[in-house]
């Protein structure tokens, strides 16, 4: 099917964030037909993300906003003290509002450090309302995720948090874009609990069990992975820091 994919990815400014967009670019470049929105938390937008979505071809829209210095993790904070990502998905999220109005599509919250299968792409593309599937390596299990019978979603593979109306990770849904448009005040909130952004999201929006799509009958196969780029620290001697000019800023 042609229906276009709206991909939006939040980043930041970090010695592994080249390699990690090189790798996402590397595997959007195989589909067609998407729109790449990448979105910096930073003040203005990086020479390294401008460069490497030029030379990447692929259609795209770049921005960036700041998270406010409140909402900000601060070193030695652990990572989970925050909600990532939030203003920047939003930011996407008002941009695709207002600019596809009367068209088709399905949104996808694509976050830029984990692995996807090219294969996932074929399946988003056939979602009428919200698709979902098991992610790996995610909820401090092998995988976390729906329990899928027949095409319908039966319960849930989860270890974390078990309240949680919909327990799925970022990467493990998509949302056509009607249904952002039927919804137009809902946006990712800061006000979620710790690890529940994405649960909240599908119930501010109205999503009920019944209605989620499952990848197929049974849910057995896991094409994303919540991977992590292991934060780089320079050894102590920092001489190359010095000598190497010429990186993109
Ligand atoms: N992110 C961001 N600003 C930050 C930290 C993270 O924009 O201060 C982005 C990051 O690039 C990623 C997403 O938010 O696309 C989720 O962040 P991360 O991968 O660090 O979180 P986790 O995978 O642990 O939930
Ligand atoms: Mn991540």
């Amino acid at each position: 099917s042609n229906v276009p994919l709206y991909l939006i990815t939040p980043t930041y400014t970090r010695l592994t964030q080249k390699a990690d967009l090189i790798r996402l670019s590397h595997t959007l470049m195989h589909i067609h037909n998407i729109l790449w929105i990448v979105v910096e938390d930073r003040s203005s937008k990086s020479k390294l993300v401008t460069n490497l979505l030029d030379r990447s071809g692929i259609e795209h829209v770049h921005m960036n906003v700041e998270t406010p210095k409140i909402f900000r993790l601060r070193p030695g904070d652990r990572k989970y003290m925050q909600h990532r990502g939030v203003e920047q998905r939003n930011l996407a999220l008002d941009w695709i509002r207002m600019s596809y109005e009367l068209s088709q599509g399905v949104v996808y919250f694509m976050d830029d450090d984990n692995t996807y299968d090219i294969e996932l792409f074929h399946h988003i593309r056939k979602v009428n309302k919200v698709g979902i599937w098991p992610v790996g390596l995610s909820g401090g299990n092998d995988y976390e995720g729906p329990i899928c019978e027949n095409g319908k979603v039966t319960g849930w593979y989860t270890i974390w948090d078990t309240r949680r109306m919909f327990p799925i990770d970022m990467s493990g849904f998509a949302i056509h874009l009607q249904v952002l448009l039927d919804s137009p005040s809902v946006y990712w909130d800061r006000k979620s609990r710790v690890g529940n952004l994405e649960s909240d999201l599908l119930i501010s929006l109205g999503i009920e069990r019944g209605d989620l799509e499952p990848i197929d009958d049974t849910c057995s196969q896991v094409l994303v992975w919540h991977t992590q780029t292991v934060k780089f620290e320079y050894l102590e001697n920092r001489m190359e820091r010095i000598t190497i000019k010429n990186l993109e800023k």
